[in-house]
């Protein structure tokens, strides 16, 4: 075996700048063993910065260059098994691998880049299209009690992109802004990123891309033309041509002008391309909110799309009358890219049961609205489950667990408690010792006590504030050493949200009061990392949105996979998954006024913590007892078959991606081969 200092660094790079390292223990071990590995820092930058004497003492150490060879033969295996052509094109604003590659701000993102993972295991011929931000999205710092944003520039190369060399020019107004492609390895799957700060473009071109949902409405649109347009012309000139696209919320959605265009020029007449625009896409929404639905006002889009609609002869109202809603206020109405994507996509679906069911109802007036399906959304096994857990797992359950097999989860009770315990135990301590190191004081913190956690962004509807409607009751349930109970929050506002800083101001300064007792903390900054940690460490995850405005959450499913127990209002996956036993369900209350709604739903919580929670995880000796466990069992069995990414990419394989390749096949077909 050839073991010269460029051949070793080659495969470490190679290991380094794959992503199946966020979801594989042993290469992540080895990537985490290098000189100059640290917790905040990429594996491509560890390995970019060996130095000679780093490499005098690898080089002679046969065990490591055996594990190094180990792996890389293992991900060149995987690798050659890859599909040669990608079909399905899964665009999307974000993503999210991992907290060290920040191109996400929360739940879609994160959601997009499980999709990857759970393609990759699937091995779907899928690729991922999105933009290259170079300040990603911010990091959130707590001044005084208030959040403050800091960008951080980053280097797309030490993050793992490679320059596929590939160049893309899209009309943005009366500017042609080019775009460098990135590509990104995700196990099998291969993530194009776009990226117009390249020197030929106009400082504000140049900006586009610059930063992950900020700036105005106009910011907007141009990030959308170039993530809609680019993105095919992207895929194109890598020589990718998927006969499906996946739009991943609205934002994606000016794609659909582009395969129109295609059309168009292939001969089609309008309607014509149209219809095969439709075979060939399918989009999921993912806001029951109708505020939080992307829209444009009319004179941004003919300043956008004017251009296109001269280029390719049709009259800008056809793509208004596309995409316009009786719905929305405003005369003339806003450019809704909900229901644009809604009218020129084959199949549309919503992200959970009870959000397709409401989805159906926001887009009633739009034809298309009445046949919105839906997914319901999963999370990647193993990216969120502590690895010391995933390996219990395996031993007892066997492999089915991680791709949600009924079978495995049903060996459940098989699992050794005293290793449970132990595990959870470990969980808690963990997320201590990450609060010590988050520079908050954490020394009232008990790794045996009952632990909740609360983290997702501060949307106002998530009511981060709830429990603080009580202050209170909260106090007393803080002051008692007899049944120890502590709370860990997390999340950022958006920055331009003023009442979700404010919530989050809220939760800081009570964090810090006296009631807390220390037992009430915030940690700043939330990522993949410190949400991983939280997963592991609570035993109980809390959820209070306003019903129905969660179109699925995530997090509770990730805390679930690791042994957390739902307290959560019935909305999203919960409605439809809770069975009465397998966590909690908040009631929810159906007064018109907001106060008496969250009076009602508080209420609740308390109940719940007070009667059941709490007398159940002290209920005997041994913290937690066996009754907890056997709960915690019982979500195990009942959730891990449908709450993973593996479930959920199979649904779209089999709901959404193969009837699309089937409309495309019969179209291409029909058109007698031309195509
Ligand atoms: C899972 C996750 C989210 C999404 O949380 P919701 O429950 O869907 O609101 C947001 N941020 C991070 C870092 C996550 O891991």
């Amino acid at each position: 075996m050839d073991r010269t200092r460029i051949t070793v660094e080659a495969k470490l790079l190679e290991l380094a700048s794959n992503h199946r390292w966020t979801w594989h223990a042993p290469t992540a071990e080895l990537l985490a063993s290098l000189p100059g590995a640290a917790a905040d820092r990429h594996p491509v930058a560890t390995v970019a910065g060996l130095e000679d004497g780093d490499w005098k003492s690898l080089l002679p150490d046969d065990a490591l260059l055996d594990r190094i060879d180990a792996e890389h033969d293992e991900l060149t295996a995987l690798l050659e098994s890859k599909p040669e052509r990608p079909e399905i094109a899964y665009v999307s604003a974000e993503f999210g691998i991992s907290e060290l590659v920040p191109q996400y701000s929360g739940g879609l993102g994160i959601l997009a880049g499980d999709h990857l993972k759970a393609s990759s295991d699937l091995n779907l011929p899928l690729v991922g299209v999105g933009l290259f931000y170079r300040e990603g999205f911010f990091h959130q710092e707590i001044q005084g009690v208030k959040q403050t944003e800091r960008y951080e520039r980053c280097d797309p190369e030490l993050l793992g992109f490679v320059d596929t060399g590939a160049m893309v020019a899209v009309d943005v107004g009366k500017e042609s802004v080019e775009a460098k492609v990135w590509k990104l390895a995700v196990g099998r799957v291969d993530l194009y990123a776009l990226d117009t700060d390249v020197a030929t473009n106009s400082a504000d071109a140049r900006a586009i891309t610059d930063r992950l949902y900020s700036g105005d409405e106009e910011h907007r649109i141009q990030q959308e033309l170039i993530l809609g347009i680019g993105g095919l012309r992207a895929l194109r000139a890598v020589g990718l041509d998927p006969a499906v696209v996946h739009l991943n919320e609205g934002h994606a959605g000016f794609l659909l002008l582009e395969k129109i265009q295609t059309e168009l020029a292939a001969g089609a007449d309008f309607d014509r391309a149209v219809e095969l625009t439709k075979d060939g896409s399918v989009f999921t929404t993912h806001t029951p909110v109708p505020a939080g639905i992307d829209r444009f006002e009319p004179p941004l889009v003919e300043t956008y799309l004017g251009q296109w609609a001269e280029t390719n002869d049709v009259p800008l109202e056809t793509l208004f009358e596309l995409a316009t809603s009786p719905d929305d206020e405003g005369e003339p109405k806003p450019f809704n890219m909900a229901v644009f994507c809604l009218n020129l996509t084959g199949a549309a679906n919503g992200v959970s049961q009870l959000h397709g069911e409401v989805s159906r109802r926001l887009f009633a007036s739009v034809p298309a609205g009445a046949s919105i399906g839906a997914v319901t959304n999963g999370v990647h096994a193993r990216t969120w489950v502590d690895p010391e857990l995933a390996e219990v797992f395996t031993a007892t359950l066997g492999d089915g667990w991680e791709a949600g097999d009924p079978d495995a989860w049903s060996r459940v009770r098989d699992l050794d408690d005293q290793v449970i315990k132990r595990l959870r135990t470990a969980g808690r301590q963990r997320l201590i010792d990450l609060i010590g190191r988050s520079g908050i004081d954490g020394t009232n913190l008990d790794p045996d006590a009952l632990t909740i956690g609360f983290a997702r962004r501060f949307a106002t509807y998530k009511r981060a504030d709830l429990l603080l409607t009580e202050p209170a009751r909260l106090a007393k349930l803080l002051a008692d050493d007899s049944r120890p109970i502590q709370f860990v929050f997390a999340g950022k506002a958006h920055p331009a949200d003023k009442p979700g800083k404010q919530l989050m101001s809220k939760i800081v300064a009570f964090s810090r009061s006296a009631e807390s007792n220390g037992r009430f903390v915030f940690i700043p900054d939330y990522e993949m990392g410190i949400a991983r940690a939280m997963y592991a460490g609570c035993d109980v995850w809390l959820n209070n949105p306003i019903r129905p405005r969660e179109a699925s959450g995530t997090s509770g499913e990730k805390a679930a996979l690791n042994g957390g127990l739902q307290c959560s209002i019935l909305d999203g996956w919960w409605d439809e998954m809770y069975d009465g036993d397998n966590g909690w369900a908040i009631a929810t209350s159906s007064s018109d006024s907001p106060a008496v709604r969250d009076k009602f739903e508080a209420a609740s919580i308390y109940r719940l913590l007070e009667k059941e929670i709490l007398p159940l995880f002290y209920s005997g000796a041994g913290r937690p007892t066996e009754r907890w466990l056997d709960k915690v069992k019982h979500n195990w069995i009942t959730l891990g078959p449908k709450v993973t990414a593996t479930r959920m990419v199979a649904d779209y394989r089999d709901q959404l991606y193969g009837p699309a390749m089937e409309r495309v096949r019969v179209a291409r077909s029909g058109s007698g081969g031309s195509r």
